[in-house]
């Protein structure tokens, strides 16, 4: 079998022992006699594999009894809409951080409910920084604060978590950066992620609010984007992704294998030290363009001195089995994305690729 590394930024890799665990049962889930793929989603068998799921979640991640954890559909861009429909309440405003790409969408998209205040943003140094917390303009009246805590597409990560106005509850979009280290969720009123980058496959997307957070729906929220809805049917309100939950299942065994967030987050920082470590020591060569303090841990953007090698990098790159390492048109460049399941090993294998690709070309 030809094996990659896959630096994907999402449907990204997923653990070799995952994937070689659900080939193997694939056809006949734990006697079963079905597969997954086949059950019912009311059936005792997959009430098991999410309520394990869950459980797995709960844990990990330390989540307080007065939250709750709902298994959807729609991805993280589906949130951009049901975060304003369902917090909104009497409010009439939210407040955002804008630090590049992901955080402009959820903007956009609350504009249609809510008006919407950009407390911060670093639009004008090129999303290349977060803004410092003591100069934003968060109003004590705001729905809600909302930030992306991880820019996949710039490659720029909050080295920390806001402290919105007493009584506004903050909301994160954590898709890239979900489980890959410690957080407090009680710093938290809503986080949601799509799955497909350190969670499972996609289709499915987490989302963990705080009860409290369940009855401020606007009455033009349609019944599907309820979380009050999907909360009360236990995600159950309609045929939820239950392969993607059942992966996800997986993946979180395997996480607490990895000596829980804890140990994954440690490889994490050693992961994205050797890559920046490579492009700092480059002389040049290769440079990062975010701001020290702020470069993603998840997703790694570094561009070419000479940018007419790109295609070359890439080519030669993909010869070596290192794949996917294209940046996003957007922002163009290169981009490794190195999530959770991405070995040390494959880190180690680009790391000597650019070194050797710097020697040749430099
Ligand atoms: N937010 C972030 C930070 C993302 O990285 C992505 C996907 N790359 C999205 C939102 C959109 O996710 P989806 O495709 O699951 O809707």
């Amino acid at each position: 079998m030809a094996k990659v590394y896959n630096f994907s930024s999402g449907p990204a890799v997923l653990p070799h022992s995952v994937l070689a665990e659900a080939q193997s049962e694939l056809l006949d889930w734990h006697g079963s006699g079905m597969s997954v793929m086949e059950m019912s989603h009311r059936g005792k068998e997959f009430m098991e594999i999410i309520h394990d799921a869950e459980h797995d979640l709960r844990r990990l991640m330390a989540i307080p009894e007065n939250y709750r954890v709902l298994f959807l559909q729609g991805g993280a861009s589906q949130q951009f809409s049901m975060v304003p429909l369902n917090l909104l309440g009497e409010k009439k405003s939210v407040d955002v951080v804008n630090t590049g790409h992901w955080s402009k969408l959820a903007i956009k998209e609350a504009k249609h409910y809510a008006k919407v205040n950009v407390v911060a943003s670093s639009e004008d140094r090129n999303f290349s920084y977060v803004p410092a917390e003591d100069t934003w303009q968060c109003d004590p009246n705001a729905a809600y604060l909302h930030y992306t805590s991880n820019e996949t597409i710039g490659g720029l990560q909050f080295p920390f978590v806001p402290t919105p106005p007493e009584g506004v509850p903050l909301v994160c979009d954590m898709s890239s950066e979900f489980l890959s280290h410690e957080i407090d969720v009680n710093r938290f009123g809503l986080i949601y992620a799509g799955a497909q980058k350190n969670i499972g496959p996609s289709g499915l997307t987490v989302v963990i609010v705080r009860e409290d957070l369940l009855d401020r729906a606007l009455r033009i929220t349609p019944t599907m984007l309820n979380y009050r809805v999907h909360a009360d049917a236990d995600s159950m309100y309609n045929t939820p992704a239950t392969f993607p939950i059942y992966i996800a299942g997986l993946v979180l065994k395997w996480i607490e294998e990895q000596g829980g967030i804890k140990g994954i987050a440690a490889r994490n920082e050693e992961k994205a030290g050797l890559l920046y470590h490579t492009i700092d020591s480059s002389g040049g060569f290769y440079s990062s363009h975010i701001e020290t303090p702020f470069r993603s841990k998840m997703n790694v953007t570094f561009r070419l001195r000479d940018e007419s090698l790109n295609d070359s990098f890439v080519s030669e790159a993909k010869k070596n089995g290192l794949v996917q390492l294209k940046g996003h048109r957007v922002v163009g460049g290169m981009r490794a994305s190195i999530y959770n399941a991405m070995p040390i090993e494959g880190v180690k294998s680009l790391v000597h690729f650019m070194q050797d690709f710097a020697r040749q070309h430099g």
